[in-house]
């Protein structure tokens, strides 16, 4: 009996570590297949202890969240970040224009990275030259200013150009007065546009004379060279040149080319008889606007009685010209005849 059970003991000692090998050959099969593929490990790790399988769960996925948050927050922050402007620049700070050029200077920010980044413009005599919102500098008349550019971050922040304003060469000029007329031409480059030192008196004096009951209104300014060339040839075909000379301006003579000449109203020939008419007779100078071409004036002025053709000459100068009951080439002694 001891016998038989000694070696059944022996066989059961016997089959357990036969088990126990077989188990322990199977074993490193698994991490050879598992290098490759971790997750498996994992798998067995939690096919032993499937209590932690949900621990495991809620550690590894909110590991992974806060990785990819720290990555979009550092991006965000520089941007909402509040940056002051130091600094402004021009790319020029003087500049010598003749009447009726443009320029703007270019503005550079520091630090290039402002967050308001926001200009204004002034000019300090817009008699002499005139600045828009974007910094175009239009020389309006001979003289000096300063035309300043101002943050809008920070009023200290600003830069200035010195203005100098010159006659355009080929114009003419007497008593300050630019003249045209049949004898003084204008180049077919001047070209000013409507916005001249005349066009803040015009609508001035059109709200002064409205208060009065006096109805005006603007039926032409500005005419550039082309324009009043393609007119003048369209009444030279229909009246003849002769006959066009009388009323109508040749390219290059016509007052509107300066944007310093309007006309008001109908153009008609009576508007001198009218209450709008007398009204402006009377009253054009103190705005600065003289009646270009007076009656009984023609052969002086060189254009039959346009008592609806104002042009612009300063209040001082436009009323010299009213009191003295001169046209303006006799005021200044000069003629108004074509060359040919
Ligand atoms: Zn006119």
């Amino acid at each position: 009996m001891r016998l038989i059970s000694a070696f059944i003991s022996c066989l059961l000692i016997c089959t357990f570590l036969l088990i126990g090998c077989s188990v322990k050959e199977n074993e490193p099969e698994n991490p050879v297949e598992n290098e490759e593929a971790p997750i498996v490990e994992e798998k067995g790790a939690e096919a032993e202890a499937p209590e932690e399988m949900p621990e495991e769960t809620v550690v590894t996925a909110p590991e992974e969240k806060p990785e990819e948050k720290p990555e979009e927050i550092p991006e965000e922050k520089p941007v909402a970040e509040y940056v002051a402007v130091e600094g402004f620049s021009l790319s020029f700070n003087s500049v010598t224009l003749s009447v009726g050029d443009k320029r703007m200077p270019i503005v550079s920010v520091t630090p290039s990275n402002a967050t308001n980044k926001g200009e204004s413009w002034i000019s300090s005599d817009e008699s002499v030259a005139r600045v828009d919102r974007l910094g175009n500098i239009t020389a309006i008349a001979e003289g000096t200013c300063t035309v300043t550019v101002t943050s809008t971050d920070n009023k200290d922040v600003y830069s200035t150009v010195n203005v100098t304003v010159v006659p355009q060469p080929d114009l003419t000029y007497i008593d300050g007065i630019l003249i045209v007329n049949k004898t003084y031409p204008l180049p077919n480059t001047y070209a000013p546009g409507w916005e001249t030192e005349a066009s803040g008196p015009l609508w001035e004096m059109i709200s002064a004379a409205k208060a009065e009951g006096i109805n005006l209104w603007m039926t032409s300014g500005y005419r550039s060279y082309y324009d009043q060339e393609y007119i003048y040839n369209g009444y030279v075909a229909r009246d003849g040149q002769a006959e066009a000379d009388t009323y109508s301006a040749r390219p290059g003579h016509s007052e509107h080319q300066t944007g310093l000449a309007y006309d008001l109203n109908d153009l008609a020939s009576n508007f001198g008889e009218t209450a709008e008419g007398k009204w402006v007779a009377e009253n054009c100078h103190k705005y600065g606007f003289i009646v270009r071409y007076p009656k009984e004036k023609e052969a002086i002025t060189g254009y039959i009685y346009e008592p609806w053709h104002i042009r612009y000459l300063g209040v001082e100068k436009a009323t010299e010209v009213y009191e003295s009951g001169l046209c303006l080439e006799e005021f200044l002694g000069i003629t108004s005849v074509y060359a040919e």
